[in-house]
């Protein structure tokens, strides 16, 4: 998203050359400038002690791929911290580990996707009012329910099957 007007003040902006950045939306009623934004989410591949994938399926998303877990992160979060806590409120499923595994950027939403890879124990899945439904999947067999090959779903699953 690119500023037109300021958000504080609602003063038209105008464009002004900032070193490096070149040209970049300048409110001059409060000084400051603003620069074109975009939304930070995680997505987390969750896979437990037998090499079984989380998988969401969510029809407000897809009615014909399944989804890893994903959600923005909230102001003041880290990345790791809203890893967790997309996971707990959709599945109930308690993380005990969470590696990096990328960022990705997803043009259709104008989304930076932050890519984890954690572990859980195989556990009961409390879905949330959000989520259709959810399951643990063989790896090899998750590869194919997730969205096709481009996608950053996809990616993480390969991902993970190259790891295990
Ligand atoms: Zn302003």
């Amino acid at each position: 998203m690119r500023f037109k007007y300021c958000p504080e003040c609602g003063a038209p902006l105008s464009a002004r050359i900032l070193g490096d950045e070149g040209r970049v939306p300048y409110c001059e009623v409060c000084g400051r400038p603003y620069f074109d934004m975009f939304s930070s989410c995680v997505i987390t591949l969750v896979a437990n002690e037998s090499g079984e994938v989380l998988l969401l399926s969510q029809g407000y998303i897809s009615n014909k791929y399944h989804n890893l877990v994903s959600g923005y992160i909230s102001p003041g979060e880290s990345a790791e911290e809203a890893a967790k806590r997309e996971v707990f409120e959709e599945t109930g499923v308690e993380i005990s580990s969470l590696e990096f595994a990328g960022t990705y950027w997803f043009a259709k939403k104008d989304m930076l996707m932050i890519g984890f890879i954690a572990r859980a124990d195989k556990s009961d899945i409390m879905p949330s009012g959000e989520v259709d439904s959810a399951g643990w999947y063989a790896a090899d067999k998750a590869i194919d329910m997730v969205h096709p090959e481009g996608s950053v779903s996809h990616a993480l699953v390969k991902l993970y099957l190259e790891k295990m």
